[in-house]
């Protein structure tokens, strides 16, 4: 290179600047960082978000990345897609409302997710000294959080004699509140532990469990190569717009070369750096490279793989539209088809395919 360059960007994307032999043609962009992404910052916290706005391939879901400062709160609102949580860092306390009149109140922390139903209020607030950090993801690649229903801006635009109808008080009463959407502001932190406690962090009337503990979930697979644990609606009821995985693989290993016949992939990276390689048809494929707070794409049924090509375990969420996580494993699908046929393709010695093992390894 004789030209202008950007290193410390070339650097993150070896496998852009110079591709396996093995890639060709133009597949679409997979890959955007929330480190491009715009920060919309409050008093309180801020918030970043990748949509298709950004990142096209995505159709099926959009990330918000959302800081709260201790005491910081994203304000009272709904919105029309459904919304899937992890949290990242430090603990929060929710609160939801069903259309039963059920509410729902519980802490989360570090390694727990969500589930607000498309429609269901809440209100998210940072606990402790430190806040939290978390992701979000809605069930819908179009989706803003700028386009949700707060408290505030709604009250902002209802008349006020409406507004002193509805709430059989004087319209005076509703001089003071606020102009517009608050988003995120500080309020003090709840002094009370969620009430019922008793060792358990939430309380509900409603039928569902919003919250589910994520990390302390045995996981679904586990070797020397690194684990998953997988939750969909086998597991919590309530997510039934998204599934998730989260897996973790080794220095040296390979999330095995697989794909998901039911959804598209959106992937969210939180620790270690890997490369993936999508193969999309007409003898396309490109392979990029990702690190904690990237975000990946695969469409529906494109085979990928993911390996860990760092010295610390690679760590990254699948997040699916679907009620059910599904993926089919290359490995298995040769080792369970007649082995002279799957000869017959790939000149392969026959040793080879008789070896392959016959159930689901899905980090080797
Ligand atoms: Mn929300
Ligand atoms: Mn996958």
């Amino acid at each position: 290179m004789l030209g202008p360059r950007n290193a410390e960007r070339e650097n993150q994307n070896p496998d852009i600047v110079n591709p396996p032999s093995t890639d060709r043609g133009g597949s679409p962009n997979l890959k955007y960082s929330f480190a491009d992404a715009h920060v919309k910052a409050r008093d309180g916290g801020w918030s970043r978000e990748i949509t298709a706005r950004e990142l096209p391939a995505a159709r099926t879901i959009a990330g918000v990345n959302m800081r709260l400062a201790a005491g910081g709160v994203r304000e009272l609102h709904w919105h029309k897609e459904a919304e899937w949580a992890f949290m990242l860092a430090g603990s929060a306390r929710i609160t939801a409302l069903d259309s039963e009149g059920r509410e729902f109140v519980a802490d989360v922390r570090n390694g727990d997710l969500w589930y607000f139903p498309e429609g269901i209020p809440h209100s998210i607030q940072g606990l402790g000294d430190e806040g939290c950090e978390f992701l979000l993801a809605f069930s819908d690649g179009h989706f803003s959080e700028d386009s949700t229903f707060p408290i505030t801006d709604m009250f902002a635009h209802m008349p006020r004699e409406v507004l002193a109808k509805n709430f059989r008080v004087d319209r005076s009463a509703f001089r003071n509140i606020p102009a517009a959407e608050r988003f995120i502001f500080r309020a003090p932190q709840p002094h009370e532990p969620v009430p019922d406690g008793g060792g358990e962090r939430r309380r509900s009337g409603a039928d569902l469990d919003m919250t589910f503990r994520m990390m302390e979930a045995k996981p679904d697979f586990e070797s020397d190569a690194g684990w998953a644990r997988i939750v969909d609606t086998k597991k919590f009821p309530i997510s039934v717009h998204i599934a998730a995985a989260l897996v973790e693989v080794n220095p040296g290993h390979l999330r095995e070369i697989h794909w998901h016949p039911n959804a598209d992939e959106w992937q969210y990276y939180i620790a270690g750096k890997g490369r993936m390689t999508v193969f999309s048809a007409e003898g396309r494929a490109r392979t990029f490279d990702y690190q904690a707070g990237d975000v990946g794409a695969v469409p529906i049924s494109m085979p990928h793989y993911i390996e860990n090509t760092g010295d610390t375990p690679l760590r990254f969420l699948e997040l699916f539209r679907t009620p059910i996580f599904e993926d089919i494993s290359l490995m298995q699908w040769m080792a369970k088809t007649p082995h002279e046929l799957v000869v017959a393709h790939l000149n392969l010695d026959r040793e080879l395919v008789d070896g392959l093992p016959v159930d689901k390894y899905p980090i080797i």
